[in-house]
Order: C-alpha cells, then structure tokens, then sequence
C-alpha cells in the first residue's frame, strides 16, 4: 500500500470532505475517521493494522459479514464468466425469482444500481399511473438523493415541501409534501387536500436511528391510500431480507403497491431495485411510457453476490441475527442505563445524551459503530456472543 492512501488527510485533497459519501467524515464525533484496509466475518482492519468488531456491516448490506467464502466464490465466478453482456442473463433471472418468492407484492421488478435510483424511478412509475405529480413522504426517513426526495417539511400540516439541500429546485421540492411519521390524521388530511400520487415510506424507519411504526399505522396507510386512489411505496432498501426475509411488509401483514429493495439483495455490491403489482411495473419502458434504464443494471457480479447472500438466509438465520439482537440490546439498556435503546431484529439504535463519547468510547476499546447517532447499527451473522459482550462492556466504559 503506498504512502497516499495511509492518511485521511490525503483523501481530504481528492475528494469533498476526503469521503465519497458524507457520514464516513465522521463529523459529529469528531477526529480523523480511520482508512479501512480489509474486513473478514465481523472484524475490520484499518490501514495501521488496528482490528475493530465492525457494527457499520456498510450501512446494511453486510447481513453475511465481511468476506463470508460463499458470498466471495460466487463473486469470484460471475468475474471470470465475463459481462456485463448488454442482454439479460440468468443470474438477473435467479435473483429476480428469490426476491419475488420472498415478497408476494412484488408481481414484476426492476434492477437498478442502487437505492437512489430505485426510489426515484418507482415514484415515476406511480405518477405515470395516477397522472398526479404530488409525493407524500415522513419526516426522519430517507430515501435517498434525489431532488424531490430531498425536502423538508413546510411550514405547517400538509404544506408543500421545501428544500432540504443547496440545489434542489423550490419547484421540485414543491411536489413532496412532508409529515411527521406515525401520525395516521396528518396523512388523512393532506390526502383529502391534496391529489397524491404515491406515500413513500420506510416501514420501520432507520435514518434518524431505528423507529418503529406504531400499532396499526402501516395498516391505516394502506386503507388511507387505497381509499384516495394514491399508491403506496415501501421503501425496504434497509429492511427487506434485514428484519424479516420478506422485509417488514411480511413482519407487519401489508401489502404495498410497489416496493424499493437495495443494499442485503446486492451482498455488498451497487444495487437497487423496484417492483410491485405487474400492471404497475408493466408501465415501465419498453413495455409502457416510462422511461428507466441502466448501463450496469443486474450486473452480473452484485446479481452472484445478491443471490449467495440470500441463499443465506433462512429461517435459523434470522433466529440467529433476533438472537443476537436482543443480546445486544439487554447488554446496552443495562450499560447505559439513561439511554433509549431501539431494536428491529438486527437493526438498533442507543439514543444516548452524549454520542461522540459513546463512539469514541467504543472505537478505542476496538468496537466500530456508526459515527452518527443517526445510522442504525447493524449486526451480521458473522458476529458472536463475544462481539456482543465486548460491545456491551466497551459501552459501559
Ligand atoms: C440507503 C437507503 C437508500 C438509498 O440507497 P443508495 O443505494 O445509498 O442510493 C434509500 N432508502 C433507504 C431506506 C436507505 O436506507
């Protein structure tokens, strides 16, 4: 390894902020974010040769751990086969048949290269089938960047949204109407003042840390849009194949319209995909007059790692990863007695006071979280009980 790629502060002269995404600046906890060098099961290695019990697992998609062999032969194979092919293959078709056995909603689907581009092209999908311009999403949740999608509540119940980044088009940022999550009576009114097309919504929400849906909530947002003509969209690039193998729509018994999926289905590489009801996706070009498409969708490699990941997970996994889940969670209410501590299988948050404390706590004593109060930490089925007690231990300090 050379000398250039031994210090963040090199990286911070190639790219914004030395990161190509913003949460790895590490910048509210502060200091330099170490450089990773490797990762294997749930240990990662930065570029000093410090290891750390990883609970980042790549903000989601690391559900197998780090390098797990069978996820890497498959990787390994689909490299030598060659492609991408510009022509469909079997490994679109083997994952497309995984994802559609697991999620009955999902008639017909997509792939995209990741969870951004999934968001955005099933919310044209559902204006195309509604002829209506209006997206109703909550606050706290995320779904990726693009401009509609990044607005922020107006000032009062069902306003127009406004924008949430430099950049974004006031007008653009008008299509979104912003709510506050778990409130069934904002989403009735905004739907009787406004024509929606779609409500988009993370099911159990884990970009302002993990928040559970109330009781009856997804329920009541099914027989809301339904009444109103308004599709609605679950975004499950976090939960699907995470909280249950068919995501949480299997886990709380509702059937949305169209669903986004990401990160778990690509096995840790760039992946994205959307599908619903047939009549829906049957919108989409060449089929019907939506137009979406992708230079590197279903490559081949992120289809062989999607596939070897979910062949995975079966019913003893997700025992497993609930197993680990609550240890984790009983360990931390008990080493952190002031906190909040919020679980859906193996996604968690601890709501705690002082955050950067709790971080650096835990990165010296060797455990890795999210450098933000705000991302979910992330438990793999390559973690042990030991992991788990050296993170509980490390949080108590
Ligand atoms: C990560 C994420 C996205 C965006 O996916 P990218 O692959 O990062 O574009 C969208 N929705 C949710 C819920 C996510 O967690």
């Amino acid at each position: 390894m050379t000398r250039s790629v031994k210090s963040f502060r090199s990286a911070t002269e190639l790219f914004p902020g030395g990161v190509n995404s913003p949460v790895r600046a590490y910048t509210t906890v502060g200091g330099d974010p170490p450089l990773m060098a490797r990762g294997a099961g749930s240990r990662v290695w930065d570029v000093e040769g410090r290891e750390y019990v990883d609970f980042i697992g790549g903000y989601g998609p690391l559900i197998a751990g780090h390098a797990h062999p069978e996820v890497v032969e498959a990787i390994d194979t689909a490299a030598a086969y060659g492609g991408p092919f510009g022509h469909t293959t079997p490994w679109e078709t083997d994952l497309g048949w995984m994802i559609v056995e697991a999620f009955p909603s999902i008639e017909r689907l997509r792939f995209v290269s990741s969870g951004t581009e999934a968001a955005m092209s099933a919310l044209r999908v559902a204006r195309a089938a509604t002829g209506r311009e209006l997206i109703l999403k909550f606050e706290g949740s995320y779904h990726g960047h693009s401009d509609g999608l990044l607005a922020r509540a107006g000032s009062g119940l069902a306003t127009l949204g406004l924008p949430d980044s430099a950049g974004v088009p006031a007008a653009v940022a008008a299509t979104t109407l912003v709510i506050p999550f778990n409130d069934l009576d904002a989403v009735a009114v905004a739907l009787t003042r406004h024509p929606v097309a779609a409500v988009i919504i993370e099911p159990v929400i884990a970009n302002s840390g993990v928040i559970l849906p109330a009781t009856g909530f997804l329920a009541g947002l099914r027989d809301l849009t339904r009444q109103r003509g308004t599709l609605l969209v679950f975004d499950e690039v976090i939960t699907g194949f995470r909280i249950a193998r068919g995501g949480a729509q299997s886990l709380f018994g509702v059937k949305p319209d169209l669903t986004l999926l990401g990160k778990v289905i690509g096995g840790g590489l760039p992946i994205g995909a959307y599908g619903g009801r047939a009549d829906l996706m049957d919108l989409v070009a060449p089929m019907g007059p939506v137009y979406q498409a992708g230079t590197l969708a279903g490559h081949p490699i992120a289809m062989a790692a999607g596939a070897a990941t979910l062949r995975l997970m079966d019913g003893a996994a997700y025992t497993r990863l609930e197993s680990l889940g609550c240890r984790l969670e009983e360990g931390l209410r008990r080493a952190l007695p002031q906190s909040r501590v919020v679980r859906q299988g193996s996604l968690l948050t601890a709501f705690v006071d002082d955050f950067p404390t709790l971080h650096r706590r835990l990165r010296s004593a060797g455990v890795l979280i999210p450098p933000s109060q705000f991302e979910a930490w992330f438990i793999s089925l390559a973690h042990s009980e030991d992991d788990i007690d050296r993170a509980i231990e490390a949080a108590a300090g």
